[in-house]
């Protein structure tokens, strides 16, 4: 008999869902083993009724059930507890759901200080006075990652996640285990790049100008990216990004890892790691230019970025 599945998004952007649709051939394998019970990314969803009829929240019950996206406002949150009460095993799918993700930027700050500048001050469209009292769900205190709120049993992170690891995720669920994880080990893990353990000169620069590499060489023959002085977060971000291919996939760009996979633990502190990872190669952190937010970019959520400190009026 087919596992009931439900799948729901909050504060996401669909990338996530997009990348189930990307699983590609192997979905069609997947599908007669999945009953989806509740997925309104793809089926008109009301969720009190057609007619708005309904005292409750209808999320049906579900073995599985997937989120994507963190928790930004009430409504997001109410559905997340639904979700938890409805489905046996509750995934976090992408790195929103996992760490809160790009939204969660939004915590370097209040939200009285974002309805300012955003909503009130607002120079490209109409000044709405407080959109708390507006009616649409009032934000949370914080953009919080979904185990900040419910437990999560099972994390696939990335932005997007890959194909290849929802369908490792969901084959293990299928043969009857209840936990499934990445295994513990850096985006540098999978790198084929040169690494000399030392910068080339000692100099932090922005990404105004390329990395260095020679088009007609393969990866094996370009030089670290960190060591060429550009910050690459592939020392402290959890690898899987090319999926079971595993050459990470900004690097193939010829590009620096951002961090979408999040840290490579939980509990660890990629912002000091990353601090770690530049003096050991003979690079300044100090240098980098909005480093608490660059070095904690996909991972707002579980207090990473809390918003500065007041400035006292000059
Ligand atoms: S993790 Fe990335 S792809 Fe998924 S919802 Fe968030 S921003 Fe979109
Ligand atoms: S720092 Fe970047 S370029 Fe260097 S090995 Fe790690 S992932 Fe590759
Ligand atoms: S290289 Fe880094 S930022 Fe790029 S896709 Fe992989 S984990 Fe994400």
């Amino acid at each position: 008999m087919p596992v009931k599945v439900a799948e729901e998004w909050l504060n996401a952007c669909a990338g996530c869902e997009i990348s189930i649709l990307n699983i590609g051939d192997a979905l069609l394998g997947l599908l007669p083993e999945l009953d989806f019970v509740h997925i309104p990314v793809l089926i008109d969803k009301k969720y009190y009724g057609q007619l708005g009829d309904q005292k409750s929240m209808e999320i049906p019950e579900a073995v599985v059930g997937i989120v994507t996206g963190g928790v930004r406002n009430e409504e997001h949150k109410h559905v997340l507890e639904e979700m938890r009460k409805k489905t046996q095993i509750l995934i976090a799918l992408g790195s929103c759901a996992a760490y809160g993700g790009i939204p969660s930027h939004a915590n370097m700050f209040q939200n009285e200080e974002i309805f300012t500048k955003v909503f009130r001050e607002s120079p490209s469209t109409d000044a709405a006075p407080d959109p708390q009292h507006a009616n649409v769900p009032r934000w949370t205190d914080s953009c919080k990652a979904l185990d900040e709120v419910v437990k999560v049993d099972i994390t696939i992170p990335g932005c997007p996640p890959h194909p290849d690891w929802i369908v490792e995720a969901i084959t293990a669920l299928l043969e009857g285990k209840t936990s499934w994880s990445l295994p513990e080990r850096s985006v540098c893990d999978t790198c084929p790049v040169i690494r000399e353990e030392k910068s080339v000169d000692g100099s932090v620069k922005r990404l105004f100008e390329n990395v260095e590499f020679d088009p007609e060489q393969g990866l094996d023959k370009m030089r670290c990216i960190n060591e060429q002085g550009f910050l690459c977060l592939g020392p402290v971000t959890l690898a899987g990004c090319a999926g079971k291919s595993g050459t990470p996939r900004c690097v193939q760009a010829r590009t620096p890892c951002r961090g979408c996979f999040g840290p490579i633990r939980k509990g660890a502190r990629p912002m000091v790691d990353m601090m770690g990872a530049m003096t050991s190669v003979g690079l300044d952190p100090k240098t980098v230019v909005d480093r608490r937010a660059i070095m904690n970019r996909y991972i707002g959520g579980h207090g990473n970025l809390r918003p500065l400190p007041a400035r006292p009026a000059r």
